[in-house]
This record gives structure tokens, C-alpha cells and sequence, in this order.
């Protein structure tokens, strides 16, 4: 354990990892103001909300209805795929639509491969996007060594094919996103960087430096990873090498590629996306989801709506002026292990049952935990939480072994066991212990307690962090910094308190809270509370019990700490899409959630496809109609499978890897 000779001060950690205003204080990140058909983005404008059609961009009316379907839903800007020259040019048919029909929404094309659908774009609609690691360059997932000469041969022929996109953009007033996806990184960059944010970064910069050198600057950029960690650190590190190279404060788009449908699909965005909105980081917002477009807009316009008034309702933060930790490079927090927290364990899920009377074994399935009368054991489901905490009441029945209960000091002083229930301790009980646990005690802090960081410096004891600021995920982080700094090495677990029981708006404000630890390599556990109305009968606690279960599960999977269920990295489906991704990825999930942290791909078509499902195990990839291709890693192993065939072959080969097991029943009373 380290002692308090082991401390350094705060200010001598930082290094220069900057990329916010502020760490500690809400600060929306000053940039330049891109015109995108009379609705400007910038800082100097609200958060933008946008989303992408799914309809076939040759089905005019189709793309139509559906754009004004978003529009209603809240998207400030449409965009709409152009795979290629022939959905390019109707691209003017929809837009003439929709402007009959009195929708004035910008357009943007979405452009992969085909710089010609591009050109032509540009002179049709409001904004194109183009993705850096296909522009000009060709993806074969080949490694290839280049030389100096050939890498720089390489980008100027990249420089020739972009050129002209350029020239035309300036001149019809377009602009343009250089959206750089973390699984489409052209094998050039990969050679280079491999598959890093650095090489993310790069990949950007380097057409954004082309852009500069003629003078056109109505450009907005993103940094895309189904992997909120990468993602965070991308665009983090994005900022930092713009500043440094002295290039323009350009907007940010935000998004997580592939975020899945659903609480799972919503938790990972909101834990790419909400991480980096707290650090004023972001100018529009595209929260990608397995689900119809509209029900993308509300999800974006909650995480954008915290902070419109945040900076007036936050209470003061200790000012920090850098990071102590690399921001840029995922490393978990160094913690002595107490019990089984901390050190290299998981991070641990608390269930709060404060609220809840516990009376009989069925109450605890809202958390995981199954009685079976036959043959009298208990079962744990992949959700099983790790502690409960019952305040003044413990449980009157023995817990299963799986399961350890916390009460407050007071009441554990009075309990015969002992040694299977752990002690919450407020400041004042700690400082003025006579008896504590000899294994386990949690003390509760407030993050603004930092001076009394010292006093955690005992083999026994995990801190449960709280805080009231509506800042909270830079104040908790605060407390954070100071624990590194002074290497106090005890574990932390995050504890949250929302006044909403509503499973959407829970979801989505803790996992940005607790998500922006995570993904700093902050956090040993999540403990997530809500203000329950007095009047709500047990039932209707256990079900929230079991939501807030569920979502503290899903934040901890989504920031990659701990894998409890199967990962779908599922695609939002566009006009490219070869088959109806919803009922795909349901009937996938239906045969395939019990496989714990197996990562499936599931991509509505080969041309941007395999590159999106980058860290998948296995990929289910549309290749044409009714044509399916399996995927081991980035390597297709089975050809052409008919989709009524394709889920059957799928699970034949993660058999064939030995990652199959069969769904385990459990019949609990
Ligand atoms: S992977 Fe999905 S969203 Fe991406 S281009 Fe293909 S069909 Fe469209």
C-alpha cells in the first residue's frame, strides 16, 4: 500500500493533457461557426441534434416521409446515404420534396467510396460527409509496410481525388464533416498507427490540412468508435493536436457508431457521448440506434438539455488547470484490493434497498439473485448483484453466498454476524471508530471532502463516493484527481442519487455520470439510488430495484470494465441496409444473450460493414439480397448463407470456437 511519503501534489501530476477549458467548471469549448444551410453550428449556437434517414435514398416519397418524420422528432439536419453518382442526384428530388412540402431541413450526404457521388452532392445539398479512411483510399485489411516515399506518394494522390470536392464546396457554399470511424481506418493510416485514436486523429487531420491549405473552412469533424472508450479518448485527443498545430477550433460532432437498440444501445452513447458533453466538448449530437430514426432525436435532445442551464446550477469545483492521468490512453486507477473490491477485480454492482423492506427470497430475483426450492440452492443470473445495502433494516434471512449486505454502522454494531455484512460509516463514525470490520468498511464521502482524503489511509476501507453538485461527474472526478495525486490507493465506488425513477432519463444521466469515471479508469464499483415517492407499493420498487440493476450493469459493460451479457455492435441501418436490422439483430439476440462477453457484429451491408464492427467476435454482414456473410474477427468465413440459414450458421460457428453454451433455465418460485 502506498503511504503518504509516496505523495506528490496535484499540480506536479498534471502534464499538458489539455482538451477542455476546464476540468472542474462547465465551459463549452470555443470553435468557429459552419454554415450548413442557414442553421449555423458552433459554439456560438445551441447543440445540434441530427440523425440519418434508413429509407432507400432512390425512394423518394419514402425518404421524404421519413425526413419529416425526424424533423418533428427534433433533428436539426438530416443526412441521407449516397452510395452512389445515381442517389446523389436524387438527393435533389428529396430536397425539392421537402421543400414543397414547406421542410427547409439541411441536407447532408453520406459518401463512402465514390468521391464523383460526392462532387455531385455538393452542389445538391447543404452538408456532405466524407470519411477519411475510404475517400480515396481502398480498404483491403491487408498489413502493408510503407516506405516514407510511398506513405507520402500516397497522400498526395489522396490530395489529387480530394481536391475537386473542395473547389465545389467552396463554391455552392457546402459544408462539410470529415467523419473518421475507428473501423474504417484505411490500411495506410494502420500501417502507420494501427488501429489507435492516434490513428483516428491522423487520419482527420490529414485531409483537414488540405482543406486549410485552400482556404475553405466550413468543416465539422468526428471521431467515431462503437467503443465509447475510444471514442472519448479520439476526440479528446483531436482537440489537444488541433490546438497544437495551430489549426482551427473546428465543431465537433459526436457519436458512437453501432451504439445497439434499446437501454444497451442508449447506455453506450450516452457514455461516449454525455463523457464528452461534460467536458464542454461537442456541437451536434448523433446518437446512433438499431431502432427507426425517430426515436433517435429525444435521445440526444436529453443528453444535450443537461447542460443548457448547468453552468448557473453548479456549486464551485476545486479548480485543476490539466488532467493527472493521460485522458488519451485508458489505465485503471492502481487500488489495493479490499475484500473484493479493488485491485483487479470488477467493479462491483450495490444494489440500494434502503427504501425496500426485504421479507422473503423472492424479492431479491429483482437483483439477480434466484431461490431454488428444489434442490434448496441459490442461483445467480449474469445480472446477480455483488452487495445490497439495507440501511437501518437487514435482511431477515440468510443471503445467498454470491450476495454481501452493507447496513449502517450503527445497526451493524448491533448484529451477531458480523462477518457477512459490512458497516457504512459516515466521516464523523470513521474519525471516531472504536470498532470496524477487520475485512471491509465502507466510509461515505462527499467529493468536496477533499481534505479529508488522508484520513482513507487503512487496508480496510472503500470509499462511497457521493456529491449534490449538478456537476457531478468533474466533481467526483475532482475527488479522483486528488486520490492520485496524494496516492491514496483505497477503492472508490460511485454512488449516484437521481430524483427520476424514469428508466430512460436514469439510464442516460448515470451512465454519463458514472460512464465519464469509467472511462478515466475511475470507479470500483456503482452503487445508482433514486428518490422513491412514498406512495409506490414494493412491487413497483422491486421493478425499479431491477432497472437500476440492469442500467449499472449496462454502464459498466458500455465503458468495457466489466462484460456481463452478449455485446451487439449492431448497426443504425441506412439506404445501403440489405435487410430489416431490427428483426435481424432481435432474432440474433433471442438465440445468442446468455453468451457473456462474446461481441457480435451485425451490419446492414459489406461496404462500410466489416470495417464498423471492428472489435466484434463475429459478424453478420448483408452482402446482397438474402445473402449473408459470416464473419470470424475481420475474416469472412462463411460466403453467401441464405438468410434463413445465416443465425444457424453463426451459432455453428461460435460452437465450432467453444464459446457456446446452452441457455441455462432457471425456475425459481
Ligand atoms: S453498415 Fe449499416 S449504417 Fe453503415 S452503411 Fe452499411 S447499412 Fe448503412
Amino acid at each position: 500500500m502506498l503511504t503518504l511519503n509516496d505523495t506528490v501534489s496535484l499540480q506536479d501530476a498534471i502534464k499538458s493533457y489539455q482538451y477542455a477549458n476546464s476540468l472542474t467548471e462547465y465551459s463549452r469549448r470555443k470553435t468557429i461557426t459552419v454554415n450548413i444551410g442557414g442553421v449555423p453550428m458552433g459554439s456560438d449556437y445551441p447543440i445540434r441534434v441530427q440523425s440519418m434517414t434508413t429509407v432507400d435514398t432512390m425512394n423518394t416519397e419514402g425518404s421524404v416521409e421519413q425526413v419529416m418524420r425526424m424533423v418533428e422528432s427534433g433533428c436539426e439536419y438530416v443526412r441521407i446515404t449516397a452510395p452512389s453518382v445515381k442517389e446523389a442526384q436524387n438527393l435533389e428530388n428529396i430536397r425539392k420534396e421537402l421543400r414543397v412540402r414547406g421542410y427547409t431541413v439541411p441536407l447532408v450526404a453520406d459518401i463512402h467510396f465514390t468521391p464523383n457521388a460526392a462532387e455531385l452532392a455538393a452542389r445538391i445539398v447543404e452538408k456532405v460527409r466524407i470519411n477519411p479512411g475510404n475517400y480515396a483510399d481502398k480498404k483491403r485489411f491487408e498489413l502493408i509496410e510503407y516506405t516514407e516515399d510511398e506513405y507520402q506518394r500516397e497522400l498526395e494522390r489522396i490530395r489529387e481525388k480530394f481536391i475537386p470536392l473542395i473547389k465545389i464546396c467552396k463554391e455552392y457554399g457546402t459544408a462539410m464533416r470529415i467523419g473518421t470511424n475507428h473501423g474504417s481506418l484505411s490500411d495506410r493510416i494502420m500501417s502507420r498507427y494501427g488501429d489507435s485514436p492516434l490513428g483516428m486523429v491522423e487520419s482527420a487531420l490529414e485531409f483537414l490540412r488540405i482543406c486549410e491549405e485552400f482556404n475553405y473552412h466550413e468543416v465539422v469533424l468526428s471521431m467515431k468508435s462503437s467503443n465509447p472508450v475510444v471514442m472519448v479518448e479520439a476526440y479528446r485527443l483531436l482537440v489537444n493536436r488541433l490546438d497544437a498545430e495551430g489549426l482551427k477550433p473546428y465543431p465537433l460532432h459526436l457519436g458512437v457508431t453501432e451504439a445497439g437498440e434499446g437501454e444497451d444501445g442508449r447506455i453506450k452513447s450516452a457514455v461516449g457521448i454525455g463523457t464528452l458533453l461534460e467536458d464542454g466538448l461537442g456541437d451536434t449530437v448523433r446518437v446512433s440506434l438499431t431502432e427507426d430514426p425517430e426515436f433517435e432525436a429525444p435521445v440526444a435532445r436529453a443528453l444535450i438539455d443537461r447542460y443548457t442551464h448547468r453552468s448557473q446550477q453548479s456549486k464551485p469545483i476545486q479548480a485543476v488547470s490539466g488532467s493527472p492521468i493521460n485522458p488519451f490512453q485508458y489505465s485503471r486507477r492502481k487500488t489495493q484490493e479490499v475484500y473484493n473490491l479493488g485491485g483487479s477485480n470488477v467493479p462491483r454492482v450495490i444494489a440500494d434497498f434502503s427504501q425496500i423492506n426485504i421479507d422473503k427470497y423472492e424479492d431479491l430475483r429483482s437483483i439477480g439473485h434466484y431461490y431454488l426450492p428444489v434442490p434448496d440452492k441459490w442461483k445467480m443470473n449474469d445480472l446477480g448483484v455483488d452487495f445490497i445495502y439495507t440501511a437501518q433494516q437487514p435482511v431477515p434471512f440468510m443471503l445467498p453466498m454470491g450476495l454481501k449486505e452493507i447496513v449502517d454502522y450503527e445497526v451493524w454494531l448491533t448484529l451477531k454476524d458480523q462477518d457477512n455484512k459490512f458497516p457504512l460509516l459516515t466521516w464523523a463514525q470513521w474519525q471516531n471508530k472504536t470498532t470496524v470490520s477487520s475485512k471491509l468498511n465502507f466510509v461515505a464521502l462527499n467529493a468536496t471532502q477533499l481534505d479529508d482524503i488522508q484520513g482513507l489511509i487503512a487496508e480496510n476501507v472503500v470509499v462511497l463516493l457521493r456529491t449534490d453538485n449538478a456537476h457531478a461527474m468533474p466533481a467526483l472526478r475532482r475527488f479522483m484527481f486528488e486520490l492520485t495525486a496524494k496516492g491514496v490507493d483505497c477503492p472508490v465506488v460511485i454512488h449516484r442519487t437521481y430524483d427520476t425513477a424514469q428508466a430512460d432519463e436514469l439510464s442516460l444521466f448515470a451512465a454519463t455520470d458514472c460512464g465519464g469515471l469509467l472511462v478515466d479508469g475511475f470507479g470500483d464499483g456503482i452503487m445508482l439510488s433514486a428518490q422513491l415517492e412514498a406512495s409506490l407499493n414494493t412491487e413497483n420498487k422491486l421493478q425499479i430495484a431491477a432497472q437500476q440493476n440492469s442500467i449499472g450493469f449496462g454502464i459498466l459493460q458500455a465503458a468495457r470494465t466489466r462484460m456481463s451479457k452478449t455485446e451487439y455492435i449492431s448497426c443504425p441501418s441506412c439506404g445501403r441496409t440489405l435487410f430489416d436490422l431490427q428483426e435481424t439483430t432481435a432474432m440474433i439476440r433471442k438465440r445468442t444473450d446468455h453468451l457473456k462477453g462474446v461481441k457480435i457484429g451485425i451490419m446492414g451491408c459489406i461496404v462500410n460493414g466489416p470495417g464498423e464492427m471492428a472489435d466484434a467476435d463475429y459478424g453478420y454482414v448483408g452482402i446482397g439480397k438474402d445473402k449473408i456473410s459470416l464473419y470470424r474477427g475481420q475474416q469472412v468465413v462463411k460466403k453467401s448463407v441464405t438468410a434463413d440459414k445465416a443465425v444457424d450458421e453463426l451459432i455453428a460457428l461460435i460452437k465450432e470456437d467453444d464459446k457456446w453454451f446452452e441457455p441455462e433455465e432457471i425456475e425459481a418460485f
